[in-house]
């Protein structure tokens, strides 16, 4: 082997071990926000302070963790090694884990600071939030975290609906979603809203296109970020699909809650559903591509008037993920 090739593998190992040492504790995966997925992934939690939502398996093993000061510093060092072996210069950082703004304010502004200690050109921090954690913030602190850089934060908002939220077990109620967002809108925070398609089942269908629709048309976020229910093996809404508790909603009457939904939102707001667990991916913004959206999507559920082919279809897409038997 040539002293060239050589090199090549020597750079190629210490980037697997800087990977390594950087998110080894956090096993097979982690979950990033999908509007944040290219920016510089700083692990600061490990799993989800809540970790008890119905339809969730996240963080299933894992209990949560804050990562020490020390622990935090180290993963930064270790991020502007593995950047510098890359060239890459990024202005983009994400707090890795299930909810990181769960942490003090007094922490995540020390965070900040490690971060501009070691990568001067930092722009903003996004990470992802429960409405319950941006709550239990002042306005003040709100105000301070954004001028540390503190922006873009992600919301796991889910449904504007009391029922469903409640039958999810989620630990929120529609208010609380309502409030956390006008928090951040007072506080000059910007944020993306994640919202699950089917979180209601079939009882609930109706309810979770109305109340999320006018729970969101009185909010400012910058993007909804849209994806499907999938009944996860570590969930434990599966206790409820066998009790008949919680009745799915098929792929083609989830495209129609989607279309539903889409047609009552009257805010200005990109609108991405082009996550992998959608049947139809699709991303525009409203309202300047609400119709063209709404003709396209459509176009799909006319032409999806075989069920069998449609469960053909969803089975192979779902292969290679964790999901229960049976559960497309
Ligand atoms: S959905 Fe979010 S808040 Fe709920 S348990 Fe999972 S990570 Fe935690």
């Amino acid at each position: 082997m040539n002293v060239l090739n050589q090199d090549i593998l020597n750079k190629k190992k210490l980037l697997i071990d800087l990977r390594q040492e950087i998110y080894g504790r956090y096993g097979f995966y982690y979950y990033v926000p999908m509007a944040e997925s290219f920016t510089v992934q700083v692990p600061v939690t490990v799993s989800c302070s809540y970790n008890k939502c119905l339809y969730c398996d996240l963080n299933a093993n894992k209990k949560f963790r804050e990562l020490s000061l020390d622990e935090i510093e180290a993963n930064i060092k270790n991020l502007k090694a593995l950047n510098d072996l890359r060239n890459n210069r990024n202005a983009r950082f994400l707090l890795a884990g299930g909810n990181p703004f769960v942490l003090s304010s007094q922490k995540l502004l020390q965070i900040a600071d490690m971060i501009r200690k070691y990568f001067s050109e930092c722009d903003y921090i996004s990470c992802f939030a429960r409405a319950d954690d941006i709550l239990r913030k002042s306005d003040d602190e709100l105000k301070i975290l954004k001028d540390a850089g503190y922006d873009r934060l992600c919301i796991g908002l889910e449904s504007g609906s009391d029922k469903v939220l409640n039958f999810q077990q989620k630990g929120l109620t529609r208010i609380d979603n309502l409030n956390a967002m006008r928090r951040l809108d007072d506080a000059n925070i910007k944020y993306s809203g994640y919202i699950m398609l089917g979180l209601g089942g079939r009882d609930l269908s109706r309810e979770h296109v109305s109340e999320t629709a006018s729970m969101l048309n009185l909010a400012r976020p910058f993007e909804l970020t849209v994806v499907t229910l999938v009944l996860f093996k570590g969930a434990r809404l599966i206790e409820k699909v066998k009790s008949h508790e919680f009745k799915r909603l098929s792929p083609y009457e989830t495209l129609k809650e989607g279309r539903d939904l889409l047609n009552n939102l009257n805010i200005s707001v990109v609108w991405n559903a082009t996550h992998k667990t959608n049947l139809f991916p699709i991303k525009g913004k409203i309202p300047e591509h609400k119709d063209l959206m709404l003709k396209r999507i459509d176009e799909v559920i006319e032409s999806l008037s075989d069920a069998d082919n449609l469960k053909q279809y969803e089975l192979k897409r779902w292969q290679n993920w964790g999901v229960e038997p049976g559960a497309v």
